[in-house]
């Protein structure tokens, strides 16, 4: 059986996207860190609509949870494999740069780019294997245009960019798409504390976006409809112009 893979799948974006992807059919591994109540209700919601799913919590940014965790998943599914991947976790340490702390600048980083790094690395051998996978990497208005306070969290997504770009290469001719999805200001954790109002004001659409107005594109992206898209990185920004 194929299984998607949702990398902080507790809350937010990651959340929709669980629930989006379990409501077409796919079993879904909901990934977290650390949040087992918020995990459990994702799949409480997904059960309870007639969906399949499992909780699979570890640190992305951790090479020995990743291996771990997933080491045990594939002795636990020896005819399954994970041809969905959607890396979503991540954080953000906001701070102008020259109060910057060390700490700040390498969980951002870690959070993001090990955290692709590791993860995929493992899961994009099966979708080789089966000359068959979908990877989606969650990133951001912040990592195409660049925004101030978030140094740290422009880096990371602008190099999640890049390597989504190299891996759509490598891997173009086993049918793997790798795709980046960039939203603008979406209704969620990460967000709550931003001043709305005033962001609001310019965003062409003045709103934010839902977290299932992403989960919208993702499920297209990971469909075999979008078989010939690979390489890109695609807003969901309400028009903000990036
Ligand atoms: P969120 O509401 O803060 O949720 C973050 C999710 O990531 C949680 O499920 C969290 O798990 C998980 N997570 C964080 N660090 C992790 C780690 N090291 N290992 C495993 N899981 C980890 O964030 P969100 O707004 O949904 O954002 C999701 C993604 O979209 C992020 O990559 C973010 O940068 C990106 N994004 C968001 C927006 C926006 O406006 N919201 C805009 C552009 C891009 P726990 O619950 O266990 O903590």
């Amino acid at each position: 059986m194929e299984y998607a893979m949702i990398t902080g799948a507790s809350r937010g974006l990651g959340r929709a996207v669980a629930l989006r992807l379990a409501g077409e059919g796919m079993p879904v591994l909901i990934n977290y860190r650390s949040n087992e109540t918020a995990a459990k209700a994702t799949l409480d919601e997904i059960v309870s609509a007639g969906g399949k799913g499992e909780q699979i919590p570890f640190d992305v940014a951790d090479k020995g949870q990743v291996e771990a965790a997933m080491g045990q998943w594939e002795s636990s599914h020896p005819d399954d494999y994970v041809s969905v991947l959607v890396n979503n976790a991540g954080i953000n340490q906001d701070n102008v740069l020259t109060f910057m702390t060390d700490e700040e600048w390498h969980s951002v980083l870690s959070t993001t780019l090990d955290g692709f790094f590791f993860l995929t690395r493992l899961l994009v051998k099966p979708m080789l294997l089966h000359r068959y996978g979908r990877i989606v990497n969650m990133t951001s208005l912040s990592g195409l245009k660049g925004l101030p306070g978030q140094v740290n969290y422009s880096a990371a997504k602008a190099g999640l960019i890049g390597a989504t770009k190299a891996l759509s290469q490598e891997v173009a001719r086993r049918n793997i798409t790798v795709n980046a999805v960039a939203p603008g200001f979406i209704e969620t954790d990460m967000t709550r504390d931003l001043p709305q109002n005033e962001l609001k004001s310019m965003i062409p659409m003045r709103r934010f976006g839902k977290p299932e107005e992403v989960a919208s594109l993702v499920a297209f992206l990971v469909s075999k409809e979008a078989s010939y898209i690979t390489g890109q990185v695609i807003s969901v920004n309400g028009g903000l112009y990036a």
